[in-house]
Parts: structure tokens; sequence; C-alpha cells
């Protein structure tokens, strides 16, 4: 599955999409994540952490820290903040950003339209709105290029397939 929109109702669902996303999502992994503040990226991230076999309590609102490393999961999670300055756009500028795709782990870009320009393909964007207080709405897309890696991009839309299952009743 390449593109869904899912209706979160309430913070346990946010939490359950990024659970399922951490059970399955390959090594090689970015996760592009957009929304504005209070949309939920952080709460998805600890979910994300825990379906990887990482303490969620571990992962923190990274804002003024370039990325955090969690290991001992099934993968390490690379937890990026695009919120930066001159000083984190220079580094991506150069050559850093081959950090925002990690062979051998997950790479998470809270506020990756910031650094849209550095993002890899393929990746999976999520893309969280507020609906109301007590929901909220995620879109969930591979963004692939021609001629990608094929194995990564079918491990992307496998990860998109248990997010949407994980939120069947
Ligand atoms: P962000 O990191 O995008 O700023 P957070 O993950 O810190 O946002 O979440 C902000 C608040 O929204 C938290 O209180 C969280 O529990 C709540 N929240 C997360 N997902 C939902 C949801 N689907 N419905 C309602 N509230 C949610
Ligand atoms: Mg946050």
């Amino acid at each position: 599955m390449n593109e869904v929109t899912l209706e979160l109702d309430g913070p346990e669902a946010t939490r359950a999409v990024g659970l399922a996303l951490g059970r399955t999502l390959p090594a090689g992994a970015c996760v592009a994540l957009e929304g504005d503040l209070g949309a939920g990226k952080t709460t998805l991230v600890r979910g994300l952490a825990e379906g990887l076999g990482i303490d969620p309590d571990e992962v923190s609102s990274p804002t003024y820290v370039l990325m955090q490393a969690h290991e001992g999961g099934r993968l390490p999670l690379y937890h990026h903040d695009a919120w930066m300055d001159g000083r984190g756009k220079a580094l991506l500028a150069d050559g850093g950003a081959e950090l925002l795709r990690a062979a051998d782990g997950v790479a998470v870009v809270e506020w990756a339209s910031r650094v849209a320009a550095f993002l890899p393909t393929p990746r999976l964007t999520c893309a969280l709105e507020h609906v109301s207080l007590e929901s909220r709405r995620i879109r969930l897309a591979v963004e692939a290029a021609q001629g990608g890696p094929e194995g990564l991009v079918s491990g992307l839309q496998g990860a998109v397939e248990a997010a949407c299952s994980a939120l069947r009743p």
C-alpha cells in the first residue's frame, strides 16, 4: 500500500500506529514526520521506539539536538530534529544528509519539511494534523523515486499496511 489517511481517535491510536511501524519497518527506512506543534510527532516516535523494542521513555523531543541514537532494539533508532539553525543545515549540505538514511537502522526526522531538499527516497512520509483537541489525522505515504531499491520500497509499503491493520477493530 502506497498511501493511506487514518483517523487517530486519541493518543493511544497515535501510539498504535508508531508501534506497528516500529515492528515492521526495514533497516534503511527513513521516516519523515510532518505536523505542527502538538500534532503528535513525539507520541508516534515513542510508539515506534516501543515497536522496535526500545524503551519509549528514552525518546524525548530532540529540539536543539541534531540527532539522538537509541540502541538495543531490533534495529537502532536515529531520531533527528530538523528544527535546526543554520549550523545544522550547513552540516546537511556538507555531506551530513547521508545521516538521514542509516543502512543499519531506522531514521526518523521530525519537522522533515524544513529539510525537504535533503530527504532520501524511498522514504515514508507521516503527516499529522489536528482534527480537534481529542483527535488527529495521519497521512502515510511511501515516496519512491524511479529506479530506487525495490526491497526498501516494499518494506515501507508493508509497514503502511501494518499501521492500517493496527487501527482496525
Ligand atoms: P508533537 O511532538 O507533534 O509536538 P506530541 O507527541 O508531544 O506532539 O503530542 C502533543 C499532545 O497531543 C500530547 O498530549 C499527546 O498525548 C496528544 N496526542 C497525540 N496523539 C493524539 C491523538 N490522536 N488525539 C488526541 N491527542 C493526541
Ligand atoms: Mg515533539
